[in-house]
């Protein structure tokens, strides 16, 4: 039953199993504890990590068609977090490499979907509220004019950068480009630390006894939901430029906002507590605090850089 390909090892802290192993004579047990961390496993999901996949997860697939089939039902549980790590404990293949995939398809996918949407509401915009008959017949006429086309341009780029008549690019990232961008700072921020906290400081990782590879699969798909809000605030800032639903569009945003921070806070304290069992509370603590603090670091230094930015540009 041995295989020499796979190295026996813990899925949770990645401790070499191979000297059990070698003490295998004539049977082999079903179940094992890793005498380093505690974690209980079947030997059998050791020597063949895919053999418990699940047939949902993006992680679990390299298939462009198979990530596009299974991405509903990711997002779906990464909306909740603790449906998520219930299901996606230590025992789950890590994959990042599946996982950054899926990421940058989801990035392009939902930027192209918006695209054409986004455009029209950017050219109704321009031509001006409330849309009267000629103004939608002149606008159905550019299609496909050079009008059109420089719509479609600044759909392509919007809020970061705009294209004006004359063809000129002007680049609005101290306005809402640079909003929508730095709004994902705080979320970011918080991610980063969890992550920062329980890696790189020698007494949280003994204590946590953690593979990488499972802080890894957290930034990873903590970063699907800030792509998705990257996409709807998108639309949501091309519907502000309309003067009088500009109120109601700025407290969407900033409702927006606020959810993804707190889905931030709570998908990594799902983590650590249902995925990966972390029973220190003292650890848990301190790593939200963290994170909170490093979430406001990154606002301060992202504003305060900006704003010398704003000074000598
Ligand atoms: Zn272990």
């Amino acid at each position: 039953m041995k295989n020499t390909q796979t190295i026996p090892t813990c899925p949770r802290c990645g401790y070499d199993q191979s000297g059990e192993v070698a003490a295998w004579t004539d049977r082999c047990p079903v179940a094992g504890t890793c005498p380093e961390c505690g974690t209980e496993f079947r030997w059998a999901d050791l020597f063949d990590p895919a053999r418990q996949d699940f047939p949902w997860l993006v992680e679990h697939t390299r298939s462009v068609r198979r990530r596009a089939r299974r991405t509903v039902p990711t997002l779906v549980c990464l909306a909740l977090p603790w449906v998520f790590w219930s299901r996606v404990n230590v025992h789950a293949r890590t994959d990042a490499r599946a996982v950054a995939g899926w990421l940058l398809m989801l990035f392009i996918a939902l930027h192209l979907f918006c695209w054409l949407p986004l455009s029209l509401v950017l050219a109704a915009t321009d031509l001006g509220y409330p849309l009267s008959y000629t103004k939608l017949s002149s606008m159905i006429g550019s299609l496909a004019g050079f009008e059109f086309m420089i719509w479609l341009a600044t759909g392509l780029m919007w809020p970061v950068a705009c294209i004006s008549y004359d063809g000129w690019v002007w680049c609005n990232c101290f306005g809402d480009g640079f909003t929508l961008i730095s709004a994902m700072r705080m979320p970011l921020g918080m991610s980063l630390t969890w992550f920062a906290f329980l890696f790189a400081l020698p007494i949280t990782r003994r204590i946590a006894k953690l593979r990488t590879a499972h802080l890894q699969r957290a930034v990873l798909f903590q970063l699907s939901g800030l792509i998705v809000v990257f996409a709807a605030m998108r639309i949501l800032y091309a519907f502000a430029l309309h003067g009088t639903a500009k109120p109601w569009v700025e407290a969407i945003i900033l409702f927006l906002y606020l959810v993804v921070c707190v889905w931030t806070l709570v998908w990594w304290i799902c983590a650590a507590v249902i995925g990966w069992k972390i029973r220190s509370w003292p650890l848990l603590a301190l790593s939200t605090v963290a994170s909170l603090l490093g979430g406001v670091v990154l606002y301060v230094i992202e504003m305060s850089m900006s704003n010398m930015l704003r000074f000598y540009l």
